[in-house]
């Protein structure tokens, strides 16, 4: 026996659902991935390079042509300038570049925000730096962050603050004014930011994302976190880029060297060409996924579920309350067995849950499983 560095952390809910799931053939709306394929450029591009023999290690801080493909990117869809040597780092997965921020930044002690619902690898990352996590609840309504609360947990312990926005799992998206009052806190308090903005093309109804790299102080402070999982429909390649300032990044590719050293060699050269061909493709993806929360919403309508169209991301939230009082992992399971369609509860993202009763459904799903999924739930 060894003493467990987390002691509290069982398997992710997202592990456990999907594989709740597959026992019971259900209709997998729990777990975040698409269900459909990726672009077939895409994946040929990968093939080719993988036959091409570009199977060894790439650079440490990845494929210089990812790199400049990536800083591309950021110009033309946030207008700013990312240095690919200094400041761009090709990681394994938001999930690593995460966790490699918080080992380079969190000391002994320190205290890093989190807002709940909150994403559910930051606090092990923090755990395992030996910070503490404080975590802020979101507003119950609309899912948006007190400002004032966050002031008021402030200590001089305090050292970093992580955001994400489009918001996992409500879809709740960072305005402006929300990256105004957080660039005005880390300088004041002199606080580092993660970032995680995995769902950066998935905003809908005409809005804009809000990237911490458009708020020149706040950026100075920032690790901010992508993944081309997400973008490019491929969450299995496990692949993202984390963008900071040189001295952060210095300090990240210490940690990223040593977690893991580099990204998979062909997924990069694949993903650089396909971003190099296809440079408007991320904007296509608003229009694609709007239209499945749509679809997914309003064959909902006959329901008894109450909900609000998702601001962002592929996740639409359920208010049950109308159809039961159970808690949501028993309920989220309990559909599973007995009405064949999973959904992530969303209790296991909050330190004190509130008053609740939602569930957590991925339209990231072809319009069959959809319309079959929305069939079932009509039905309860
Ligand atoms: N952050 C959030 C909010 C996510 O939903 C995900 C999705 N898995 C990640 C980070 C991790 O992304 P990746 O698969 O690239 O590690
Ligand atoms: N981010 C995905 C989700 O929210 C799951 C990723 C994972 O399984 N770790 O469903």
């Amino acid at each position: 026996m060894i003493d467990s560095k987390l002691p509290t952390t069982g398997t992710t809910i997202f592990s456990q659902m999907s594989a709740l799931a597959s026992e019971h053939q259900a209709l997998n709306l729990s777990q975040g991935f698409p269900d459909f394929g990726a672009p077939p450029a895409l994946l040929e591009a990968m093939m080719r390079h993988v036959k091409a023999g570009h199977n060894q290690y790439a650079p440490m801080a990845g494929v210089v042509d990812l790199r400049q493909q990536i800083a591309a990117h950021l110009q033309r869809y946030r207008e700013v300038d990312c240095d690919p040597d200094g400041e761009i780092t090709v990681v394994p997965g938001a999930t690593e570049g995460i966790f490699c921020a918080v080992m380079a930044s969190v000391s002994q002690g320190d205290e890093v925000l989190v807002f709940d619902p909150c994403y559910d690898s930051y606090e092990p990352a923090i755990t395992l730096a030996g910070g503490r996590t404080i975590h802020i609840p979101l507003t119950v309504q609309d899912f948006a962050i007190d400002w004032q609360r966050v002031e008021d947990v402030i200590t001089p312990r305090t050292r970093m603050v992580i955001i994400n926005s489009p918001h996992n799992p409500s879809g709740a998206a960072l305005e402006s004014a929300d990256l105004e009052h957080l660039e005005s806190l880390v300088e004041r308090h002199n606080l580092h930011v993660v970032s995680d903005e995995v769902y950066e093309h998935l905003v809908f109804d005409n809005r804009d994302h809000h990237s911490v790299l458009q708020y020149p102080a706040l950026r100075q402070r920032s690790f901010v976190m992508f993944s081309f999982g997400k973008t490019f429909s491929v969450t299995g390649w496990k692949t993202g880029y984390c963008v900071a300032p040189p001295a952060l990044t210095t300090e990240l590719r210490k940690v990223h060297q040593f977690v893991c050293f580099v990204a998979n060699t062909p997924v990069q050269m694949a993903i650089a060409d396909f971003m190099a061909a296809e440079p408007n493709y991320p904007a296509t993806l608003s229009a694609f996924y709007q239209r499945k929360r749509d679809l997914f919403c309003s064959a909902l309508k006959a329901s008894r579920f109450k909900f609000t169209p998702s601001p962002g991301t592929y996740f639409q939230l359920l208010d049950y309350s109308a159809l039961s009082s159970a808690a949501d992992t028993q309920l989220a399971k309990n559909w599973t067995r007995e009405h064949g369609v999973a959904a992530i509860p969303i209790s296991v993202f909050y330190q004190h849950p509130p008053q609740q009763h939602y569930l957590r459904f991925c339209f990231a799903k072809s319009d069959t499983v959809l319309l079959n999924a929305t069939e079932r739930l009509c039905r309860i």
